[in-house]
């Protein structure tokens, strides 16, 4: 999968060097070019935003550097286009783990101030996506969200030992607890069918905790 990232704060991307997505990229299952749109304004001043027509608080970034950005890095559109934007569609496991299954290659388009200019989004964009019903100061940290999200879905990405297979989300249901060393900590003991190593009832008791965890956390999960 190749990621191209387009934002004006190239350096708030370095959380992805770190942990399994830098380790996906450094194994070559994922590929992540950021792109600065200041590089691409024709502005002396490298300026990317300007006051909103019809008034009203904040700045919108302009056409022109997005515009060329695009047009430089993806000038066949071979990328899905994406947005991140708070009226885009919300990022579910659904739609992380379809997107990863229909496409190899994704641009994301970070915006900041109050957005961008529409103009972009109905020239360029093919698909609005939100990371939450909240606002946030700029699209970078959702990118990172989307960047996360949808690699773990790629083979090569998470090692065995962080599998996504059994995970919260993975068939509606919230992930059954999980526990570790001691056997004991601060009077509260590891439940014991977890030390039987017998591995259907451990499977069958995981099943149960997890339909028990879902119904109280997010019964919308189930349905019903
Ligand atoms: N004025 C916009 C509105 O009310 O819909 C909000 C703009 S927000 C302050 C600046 C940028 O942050 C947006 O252009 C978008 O790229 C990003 N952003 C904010 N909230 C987001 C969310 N929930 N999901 C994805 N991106 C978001």
């Amino acid at each position: 999968m190749k990621f191209k990232i387009l934002t004006i704060f190239p350096d708030m991307f370095a959380p992805l060097k770190q942990s399994v997505i830098g380790r996906a990229q450094i194994c070559g299952a994922i590929e992540i070019d950021i792109v600065d749109i200041r590089s691409y304004s024709k502005c002396k001043h490298r300026k990317v935003d300007d006051e909103p027509y019809g008034g009203g608080a904040g700045m919108v970034m302009t056409c022109q550097p997005i515009f060329d950005a695009i047009q430089a890095v993806d000038p066949y559109h071979e990328y899905l286009r994406v947005y991140l934007s708070p009226k885009g569609e919300v990022l579910k496991h659904s739609l992380s783990k379809d997107l990863s299954k229909n496409h190899d290659k994704i641009l994301l388009l970070c915006g900041h101030y109050e957005g961008v200019d529409q103009r972009i989004i109905d020239l360029m964009i093919d698909k609005e996506i939100s990371i939450g019903d909240f606002v946030l100061t700029g699209g970078e940290l959702a990118a990172m969200v989307f960047v996360d999200a949808v690699s773990r879905h790629i083979g090569g990405v998470l090692g065995n030992e962080e599998s996504s297979q059994d995970e919260s989300f993975s068939s509606n249901l919230l992930e059954y607890p999980q526990y570790t060393r001691p056997f004991e900590f601060m009077g509260q003991k590891v439940p014991e069918i977890l030390l039987g190593g017998h591995h259907a009832n451990i499977e069958k008791w995981r099943n149960e905790q997890s339909k028990i965890t879902t119904k109280e956390k997010r019964p919308d999960l189930l349905g019903d």
